[in-house]
């Protein structure tokens, strides 16, 4: 089932820290298989759990392994993800968001991570990451800690995006 995507900067959902999961549930399994779909509908990298109205800590990520983006992809949910190494270096790169519909912009983020997880059998896994696939890690985990990219702009940039910053904030 595809879900609606929650939208704005200033929408309270998008905008609070979400909880750990303690127990990967049923409940927990049919999100994920929603957020799965709804993301792909949607054709997006990723999708966190409160863009869709929950409050877990639970994130899509959309892997891309070929050269160029869609060409060779691995959708996978990381359950209470937490990054617990990163390289010294940063990137820049150009980030969007499903909440935030037409905006664009660059972004910095670590080159290279280390992630741990809990897979969607509750098992904890670790998966290095870098370039775009580290970045998308990186934004998703915003996203649970009520963080969205245009946060990292500045107020030029900002400005460019005013009208659909405005639409994005009509939910
Ligand atoms: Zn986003």
């Amino acid at each position: 089932m595809v879900l609606p995507i929650y939208t704005g900067t200033e929408n309270d959902v998008l905008r609070e820290v979400a909880k750990s999961v303690k127990k990967v549930t049923k409940q927990h399994l049919k999100l994920i298989k929603n957020m799965k779909q709804t993301m792909v509908n949607a054709h997006g990298l990723g999708l966190a759990a409160p863009q869709v109205g929950v409050g877990d800590r639970i994130l899509i990520a959309n892997f891309q392994y070929g050269e160029k983006v869609g060409e060779k992809n691995v959708v996978m949910a990381l359950i209470n993800p937490e990054i617990i190494k990163h390289s010294d270096e940063e990137v820049m790169g150009e980030e969007g968001c499903l909440s935030l519909p037409e905006v664009y912009a660059p972004v910095k983020r670590y080159k290279n991570i280390l992630v741990r997880f809990l897979d969607e059998k509750g098992n904890e896994q670790h998966l290095e990451l870098s370039e775009l696939n580290a970045r998308i890690i990186q934004h998703e985990i915003d996203h649970l800690d009520g963080k969205l990219f245009v946060d990292y702009l500045d107020e030029a940039v900002i400005g460019k995006y005013e009208k659909e910053l405005a639409e994005a904030n009509q939910f």
